[in-house]
């Protein structure tokens, strides 16, 4: 038999979670972002499931390639654009659309012989300091962009929160301000807002949001599951317990022998580990769900399995399905133990899990 490791994604969950969006969002489109594919749920397949987002933003030109693959038609953004001169023909071909941070990707597309318009998203660096243009060049690379005849005149304008997950976060206030004062006066559809935005920056809505973590039913808000938002969890990540031991009061459970049994008592065995994208840094207490009811993790995390305290599960008995984390247990609690969010354990899910799908 192969692992019993898998990964539900419900289907039902991201269609709510989409339409849950679109309620907060009051009028605004929704591009719903699906880069590291979907963020660990399978890119084709939320895209499949997302069949009313109004556009997809995408980290790489190739992911643009596999959902015009699998014939989606909506608009498409890549979010950090052009990567070199050669991606403004892919662009074409696949009709995406180019974030521009960068003067050397307008360098490009003035270069560029090719005479169809690209369309394009001019992205402002109103604080964060990763991407985007800085404050006092971004309408000059308006401008610029405005002059070229191979560019859409109907530029987007674009910028990213470092901290909008702080609800009353002075630096996200400032941000807005910043892409407000930059584009006064200009034209082009406005996009601000992360999931987080969405939930807290009413004025940073604009006329599109770009929600990733909110469609898998994932929140990044200090102490606030996305459930507590009423939205879903899109994943459960689910296995079995493979062994119930009686270990000796006083014996050590693991490797590193980090966590001693303070009486004799059961301990499970659940078939996941680091292998299968269960966080390693979990540390002993981090719930598990074993036939439905919340027992601690002890000692490390090893590649294929886990160890879990059964004494408040004396009813469990080996075969018995155990949720890591999805309905029921939110992936949110699951990375606070493990000192990351959720975004990183979904993401992280490695190719020996079984990916399966429900509508629900
Ligand atoms: C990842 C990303 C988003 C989505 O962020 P969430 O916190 O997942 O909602 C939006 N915009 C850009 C530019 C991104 O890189």
């Amino acid at each position: 038999m192969s692992r019993a490791t898998s990964a539900t994604i419900h289907l039902g969950a991201l269609r709510d979670n989409l339409a849950r969006l679109r309620t907060r969002a009051a009028g605004a489109r929704v591009m719903a972002v699906v880069k590291a594919d979907g963020y660990g749920h399978g890119l084709e397949r939320v895209a499949r499931a997302l069949a009313d987002a109004d556009a997809f933003g995408v980290a790489c030109i190739a992911d643009g390639q596999r959902l015009r693959a699998i014939g989606v038609r909506q608009r498409i953004v890549v979010l950090s654009g052009l990567d070199e001169s050669a991606d403004i023909a892919e662009m074409h071909r696949l009709d995406l659309e180019s974030a521009i941070h960068h003067a050397a990707q307008i360098d490009w597309l003035a270069a560029d012989r090719d005479p169809r318009p690209l369309r394009v998203w001019l992205k402002l660096d109103s604080g964060m300091h990763r991407l985007g243009f800085a404050a006092h060049e971004a309408r000059a690379a308006y401008q610029r962009l405005r002059s070229l005849p191979n560019v859409d005149p109907a530029i987007g304008l674009m910028t990213h929160f470092a901290n909008s997950d702080v609800f009353d976060d002075a630096q996200t206030a400032t941000q807005i301000d910043v892409f407000e004062a930059t584009f006064a006066g200009i034209e082009g559809e406005r996009a601000l807002s992360n999931s987080a935005a969405v939930l807290g920056w009413e004025r940073a809505r604009g006329d599109w949001v770009r929600p990733g973590g909110l469609v898998y039913g994932i929140s990044v808000v200090e102490g606030r599951t996305a459930a507590d938002f009423g939205f879903r969890p899109a994943m459960t990540f689910a296995s079995k317990l493979v062994a119930i031991n009686r270990v000796a009061r006083g014996e050590a459970i693991g490797y590193a022998a980090t966590w001693r049994c303070p009486e004799d008592m059961d301990v499970g065995v659940v078939q996941v580990g680091y292998g299968d994208g269960y966080p390693r840094s979990a540390q002993a207490g981090t719930p598990v769900l074993v036939g439905g009811v919340r027992v601690p993790l002890i000692g490390r995390v090893s590649m294929d399995l886990v160890c879990v305290d059964l004494r408040s599960a004396p009813q469990a008995r080996i075969g018995d399905r155990v949720v890591l984390w999805g309905e029921g247990l939110p992936v949110e609690e699951i990375a606070d133990h493990a000192g990351t969010i959720g975004y990183e354990l979904t993401c992280g899910m490695t190719r020996r899990v079984r990916f399966l799908e429900d509508e629900t």
